[in-house]
């Protein structure tokens, strides 16, 4: 921040209650969470209410770590007694009072402000104009993607006085919401990247999105956008001073004329200024999102006073790495965090952040980082390098660059140093790489994605990646839908439908699910070995194995009366005894007791208090076509009246629960205690309904392994079944059906992306391998292929060849590596 806190003045302008004594003039950090806190005594620690724990429970956490200046709600004042010593401020809204605080560091600010914001985009637009301008500026961004209410306010704060430019990205998702976000940022300059479906649920149409968005802007000096997004462009032609708009478009017309050509390399970008100067840039970015990024950059830095030729320069350093923290598999069953693509201290912390939160690894945290020079007072910085790997206990720390040999003696003894990246390559074999997690982050001219290439486990190039952020939406959106109170017990049976159930079920503790349910008992047991904590189901538990379900504490779903009685002749291991769910068939004719075994069951229990009753569950047949309606309400009916009978007499009230994806959206109201997710976690809503309003989680990637330019004469593949309509060329791909890519996709029935463009199937898939027709496309050996994703989605290409997504999703082959993505 620019200026120190003292929070007894704030106080004085702010309102809220004081109880201290001076106020610390000392306070140079802010924080909101208590884990991150490294020098205690210069900190003001915020306590802001989290989904699952109130945020004044960690203020005594934070007390622990010596910070003794204190935000906190009115109605935590009772639990003030403890935080002995220290200056407390009670406000009613405590992030109202984090952002109030983030207004001061802005307008102590001097320097320019941009302020970008849209649908897409925004985070990549940030992240490259931010290394464009660094040819000439010390630049201030914000981290990532931190573009909330809260977001925004941490980014405000950590403005120093050193910087020259800062750039914030601001992200809504409600009605309201800009309004808040523009006081704390006060753009001078403005960017609009585009508009697209996001949360558009929230708004009532896409005007009053463009309407909200645009309240950032309302006080800018000039607003950048690119004048082809028609609607952006008639809502700003008539709401905004015509001077102070800066519009760009590939066509004449517009203030700025930047056109696109492909070339082998890259593409080139011609620009007529607004002076009628023309300029002609390079890049090595060939898609059209990359492209379109690129040009509001370019004319965001024209805007900003940059020479052409700096421009440029900036411009070759832009890496097509996107910016997400991408988890890998290793070599040596190592993990790898890739986060080669920029270095800052900010960004240093989120990966560590990152880092802490992935499964404990049975070897070393190991962390290899890059010098940073761009980031001001040289000694400050090291510090700053050595306080973090020690707060998030890296076990080895390697550091590449010349400056790194004056500070050895920050960093523990057997922490290792190297000139550049190259020695680093030469010696790494030193490591004794095994079953480490490693997170590699460095400055892009230190080509750290060399170490990654090298410590990149590569069998097949091949990967499923699943997005986690899409997941965590796709969550969401179900918790909003179900009554606050309502528990969410997520299916990650068959290894979490194809995404990898230790990953995703560890993600889920994260964000809020109550439950999880596996079909075995082996896949309960792998998630509790993953250091799964939360209550687990197993739908079908064979009992000869009940040591396994008390030793790894999961809860077994009794279906039938000999299970039943099994069990009440077990002796118990745990002497709390054991808790189960009742599975009750109401139509589905699979697992579970119908009425009739009811007397039975009850008298069972009834004499056997050790076995407890946990849930009472039943399952829908047809919950996603609306042809069965009326015969899921009768089974939901039935499955109320069996359960009140059930409770009443054993006098219990286990948790109940009846609805899967589908069922939660035709029948919310009726959703008992707990719902069990499942498909439409990863973004497929079965009944077709909703599907607009979640995101796809999986994305099947290969690479184009070979092209061949082909006459229609030639024959394609297995049983020569392929031929090419005109002469044209095909590209062969690293995927077969050994990998899940279904056998029936061949001839045409399925198509492929490959650079944003449709390349249809072509031939018989092979076991290993398929073929896919790029007549007339770009496409060059190595390219990127898309198999399913955003498009083709799960649900066109399960439908093409007549089965469900289910099936698509658990059938992708275990070969094929999963990669996990968190922005
Ligand atoms: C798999 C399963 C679910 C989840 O079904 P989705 O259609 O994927 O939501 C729910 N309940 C039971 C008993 C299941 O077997």
């Amino acid at each position: 921040m620019i200026q120190p806190i003292n929070i007894k003045k704030f106080a004085g302008n702010y309102g809220g209650k004081f109880l201290g004594l001076s106020g610390s003039d000392q306070i140079r950090q802010v924080t909101i969470d208590s884990r991150k806190i490294q020098s205690g005594e210069e900190t003001l620690f915020v306590a802001l209410d989290g989904s699952r724990q109130k945020g004044s429970d960690f203020a005594e956490d934070a007390h622990g770590r010596n910070v003794r200046n204190f935000i906190l709600p009115l109605a935590g004042e009772k639990n003030t007694d403890k935080l002995e010593d220290s200056n407390i401020l009670l406000v009613e809204k405590p992030l109202n009072a984090l952002q109030a605080l983030a207004v001061m560091n802005r307008e102590a600010f001097k320097g320019p402000v941009v302020g970008i914001t849209g649908s897409n985009g925004k985070t990549i637009v940030k992240e490259w104009l931010a290394q464009v301008l660094s040819q000439g500026f010390q630049v201030f961004k914000s981290p990532k993607s931190y573009n909330s209410q809260i977001g925004v306010a941490l980014s405000a704060l950590e403005i120093q006085s050193r910087h020259q430019i800062a750039l914030l990205e601001a992200g809504i998702s409600q009605p309201g919401e800009m309004d808040r976000l523009k006081q704390i940022i006060q753009p001078q300059l403005g960017i609009f990247t585009n508009i697209g479906s996001a949360h558009d649920e929230n708004f009532d149409s896409l005007e009053t999105k463009i309407k909200e968005k645009c309240k950032l802007f309302t006080e800018v000096k000039y607003l950048i956008y690119r004048k082809d997004h028609s609607r952006i462009n008639h809502l700003l032609k008539n709401g905004f001073d015509p001077d102070r708009l800066i519009s760009w478009s590939d066509k004449t017309g517009a203030d700025y004329t930047l056109s696109v050509r492909p070339e082998k390399n890259g593409s080139k970008i011609f620009m007529v200024a607004r002076d009628l100067q023309t300029y002609t840039f390079f890049t090595t970015f060939r898609d059209s999102a990359s492209l379109e990024n690129i040009r509001h950059v370019i004319v965001s830095c024209m805007t900003l006073g940059m020479k052409p030729e700096n421009i440029q320069k900036g411009l070759q350093l832009l890496h097509a790495v996107d910016m997400r923290l991408t988890l890998k598999s290793g070599i040596n069953r190592c993990l790898l965090i890739d986060d080669s693509y920029n270095n800052d201290v900010a960004g240093l912390e989120i990966a560590l952040e990152f880092m802490a939160h992935q499964r404990k690894p049975t070897g070393r945290k190991i962390l290899i980082l890059s010098e940073m020079l761009q980031e001001g007072d040289e000694i400050a910085v090291f510090q700053k390098i050595a306080g973090l790997s020690e707060h998030y206990e890296i076990d080895l720390f390697a550091g590449v660059g010349k400056h790194f040999s004056h500070y050895k003696h920050l960093f523990p003894k057997q922490s290792v140093f190297f000139p550049d990246t190259a020695s680093l390559l030469e010696n790494i074999l030193g490591f004794n790489l095994d079953k480490d997690l490693i997170l590699v982050k460095g400055a892009r001219d230190f080509h750290f994605e060399k170490i990654i290439q090298l410590l990149e486990a590569q069998v097949h190039e091949t990967v499923l990646e699943i997005n986690l952020n899409a997941l965590r939406h796709n969550f969401n959106f179900y918790k909003r839908i179900l009554r606050p109170e309502t528990k969410i017990m997520v299916m990650v049976k068959a290894f979490a439908y194809g995404g990898g159930s230790a990953e995703i079920a560890n993600h889920l503790q994260k964000i809020g699910a109550d439950y999880l349910s596996v079909a075995y008992i082996d896949e309960g047991v792998y998630l509790r070995q993953k250091g799964v904590t939360l209550p687990i189901m197993v739908m079908n538990p064979d009992m000869q194995h009940l040591n396994l379900i008390q030793d790894y504490d999961l809860e077994p779903v009794v279906y039938n009366r000999r299970t039943l009685q099994d069990l009440t002749s077990s002796p118990f291991g745990q002497p709390n005894g054991i808790s189960i769910h009742l599975e009750l068939d109401t139509g589905m004719s699979r697992l579970g007791f119908t009425e009739a075994d009811l007397e039975d069951i009850l008298t069972l229990l009834g004499k056997h208090k050790e076995i407890k009753l946990a849930g009472l569950f039943t399952h829908l047949a047809g919950a996603d076509e609306a042809i069965h309606e009326d015969f899921s309400r009768k089974q939901l009916r039935t499955f109320d009246r069996i359960s009140k009978v059930i409770m009443s007499t054993l006098a219990c009230s286990p948790i109940r629960h009846a609805l899967n994806s589908a069922g939660i959206i035709r029948f919310p109201d009726q959703a008992f205690d707990m719902v069990r997710l499942g498909i439409g976690l990863h973004g497929v809503e079965i009944n077709q309904l909703e599907q607009e309003k979640l995101l796809p989680v999986a994305t099947l990637k290969t690479v184009v392994s070979q092209i061949k330019k082909l006459t229609k004469a030639e024959t394609i593949g297995y049983g020569r079944q392929g031929k090419l309509i005109q002469d044209g060329k095909i590209a062969t791909l690293a995927i077969g059906y050994a990998d899940g890519y279904d056998r029936r996709f061949g001839n045409g029935k399925a198509f492929v992306m490959i650079q944003g463009k449709r390349a249809n199937t072509i031939g018989n898939i092979c076991m290993d391998m398929c073929m896919v027709d790029v007549s007339g496309l770009q496409v060059r050996e190595g390219d990127e292929v898309i198999l399913f994703g955003k498009e083709p989605s799960l649900q066109y290409l399960a439908a093409q060849i007549g089965t469900i997504p289910y099936e698509l999703l658990t059938g992708i082959g275990m070969r094929v590596k999963r990669q996990y993505i968190l922005d």
